[in-house]
């Protein structure tokens, strides 16, 4: 697994490379504006590492403690935090759960203080118009969501496939060794003639 520093370097190095490509892809640059600031709160603030006390967390500041649940619930490195595209999901549910929450929580405060209330069918119309509207915003934010967690899958599935074939190569190299004459020594030892070892046996008793 890489080191957060690690990560971040490559979130920080790939961001201009992103926005051109993006610029290209799109011409629009409110588009390639909301995709670039979405990858880089993605890859610093919302990448998968979300699931341990990591950087990513700790930048939370004062809201960190939001994120203790999904420490619970997620285990690291696991298809809910590091899968492709369901990560990046399962995070955005997970926030969206805590809005919901908030929202009800200040619903019922309203109610006993005799505060005006929301309209839920009005509220849940104004969200479905809001997203008719700025699908294609809502979309480059996804995009660049998961961009910015995709770098982290990728230098995270990197760096343990180099470490795998690290240590495949520590515990093959002992049965590589050979003799100076080109031989394996277990082989050559088995190989010696079975005369010999007996006489050396009988010269020894
Ligand atoms: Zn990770």
């Amino acid at each position: 697994m890489s080191s957060g520093r690690t990560h971040d370097r490559i979130t920080l190095i790939s961001l201009p490379i992103l926005t051109g490509i993006s610029l290209l892809l799109t011409r629009n640059a409110e588009l390639t504006l909301w995709m670039a600031g979405s990858f880089l709160f993605g890859g610093l603030m919302f990448g998968p590492d979300l699931d341990i006390h990591s950087n990513q967390s700790i930048r939370w500041g004062w809201l960190r403690w939001m994120w203790q649940p999904y420490r619970q619930a997620v285990p690291h490195r696991s298809a809910l935090s590091h899968g492709p595209i369901i990560g990046t999901i399962c995070r955005l549910l997970y926030v969206g759960l805590w809005v919901i929450l908030l929202a009800l929580l200040y619903q019922s405060a309203c109610y006993f203080l005799k505060w005006p209330m929301w309209n839920e069918v009005q509220l849940w119309k104004t969200t479905q118009q809001f997203v008719i509207k700025h699908y294609s915003i809502l979309l480059s934010i996804f995009v660049g969501l998961e961009v910015g967690s995709m770098s982290h899958y990728s230098a995270d599935f990197l760096s343990s496939l180099s470490k795998k074939i690290f240590a495949e190569k520590k515990s093959v190299n002992p049965l590589r060794f050979e003799t100076l004459n080109g031989q394996d020594p277990v082989r050559a030892n088995n190989s010696k003639p079975r005369s010999s070892r007996k006489s050396r046996h009988r010269r020894k008793t």
